[in-house]
C-alpha cells in the first residue's frame, strides 16, 4: 500500500503534468471507485475546470481546482495515477480517465479497487471529513518532539500501531513503521508508553530520518539506503545489519518484521 513517500512523490509527479490543463472529460470505466460521487456527476462539475495545485495530507493527494472545488485521490492498496501524453500506451486496470484539452489524460488505476476517488466542493482540505479526522503530519515543522511525545507517550497499545493510527500521524504504514522502529532500534511490540524519553526520541528522529530519505529516493526500494529493513521485510529476510534471521509478528492485525537482535 502506497505510504506517505510514495503518494509525496505522485503528488510532485502531479504537480509537474497535472496543472492548469483544462479537463474537457472524465471517463469511468469502473465506478466502484467512486465515492461520493456518480460517473455523471464528476464530468459534469469537472468540465472546463482546471486543477491548481497537487497537495498532499498523509496517504492522500488532493486536488482543488479553479472552480472551487477539490478531487481527493486514495490509492488504497493497489492504486496509482499516470499521466499520459496523447497516443500513450493506455495502463492496466483503468477505473478513471480524466481527460485533458491538449490531448493528455490522467489514468487512475486500481487493481483490487480499494482506493477511492472523491470530489468536494471547498478548496479548504479541512472541510473535507477524511482529511479532517488525520493527525499532524510528521514531517512538518511545526511537529515537534514534545508534540510527538504528547501523542505517542501516554498510549498502551504497541509502538507499531502507534505510529500507524492515521488519526495520530498522518502517512505511516506497515513497511514504514517497521524500518522506523528498526533504525530506532526499538521492537515494533514495545507499549508506546513503556519507552523512555531517549528511546522515544531516537522513534522519532528516525520516522523523521526514513521518511525524507525515501523521499530523497523517489520511493524507488531499489535506492535505498544498504542499512533499510524495508527490501528484506520477506520469508527468510535477513537483517541487513547484523545478518540475523529478521522475525515476522502480527501486531495489532498487521505483519511486522524486525531484528531480535538490534531490536530491543
Ligand atoms: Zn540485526
Amino acid at each position: 500500500m502506497p505510504e506517505l513517500p510514495e503518494v509525496e512523490v505522485k503528488r510532485r509527479y502531479l504537480e509537474g503534468n497535472s496543472l492548469y490543463k483544462p479537463v474537457i472529460r472524465v471517463v469511468v470505466p469502473d465506478a466502484r471507485v467512486l465515492d461520493n460521487v456518480t460517473p455523471s456527476s464528476l464530468g459534469r462539475e469537472l468540465k472546463r475546470a482546471s486543477f491548481v495545485a497537487a497537495r498532499r495530507r498523509g496517504k492522500y493527494i488532493l486536488l482543488p481546482t479553479d472552480n472551487g472545488r477539490t478531487l481527493l485521490v486514495h490509492f488504497g492498496m493497489t492504486g496509482d495515477i499516470f499521466f499520459l501524453a496523447k497516443g500513450d500506451k493506455r495502463p492496466e486496470w483503468n477505473r478513471v480517465e480524466f481527460h485533458f484539452d491538449n490531448g493528455s489524460c490522467l489514468h487512475y488505476t486500481s487493481k483490487r479497487v480499494l482506493g477511492k476517488i472523491a470530489l468536494f466542493p471547498t478548496t479548504d482540505d479541512n472541510d473535507i471529513p477524511d482529511i479532517a479526522r488525520l493527525g499532524p503530519e510528521p514531517l512538518s515543522r511545526g511537529f515537534t518532539f514534545k508534540r510527538f511525545q504528547a501523542i505517542v507517550s501516554p498510549r498502551g497499545s504497541a509502538i507499531h500501531s502507534v505510529l500507524m493510527n492515521q488519526e495520530l500521524i498522518a502517512g505511516i504504514g506497515n513497511i514504514y513503521s517497521d524500518e522506523i522502529t528498526f533504525q530506532a532500534g526499538v521492537r515494533p511490540d514495545r507499549k508506546a508508553s513503556s519507552l523512555s524519553p531517549e528511546r522515544l526520541r531516537r522513534v522519532f528522529d528516525s520516522m523523521k530520518r526514513v521518511l525524507r530519505r525515501a523521499i530523497q529516493a523517489g520511493a524507488n526500494i531499489d535506492k535505498y539506503p544498504d542499512d533499510f529493513i524495508i527490501p528484506h521485510r520477506k520469508r527468510g529476510g535477513r537483517c541487513p545489519r547484523c545478518g540475523g534471521a529478521l522475525v515476522k509478528k502480527t501486531i495489532g492485525e498487521r505483519s511486522s518484521y524486525f531484528c531480535p537482535t538490534c531490536q530491543n
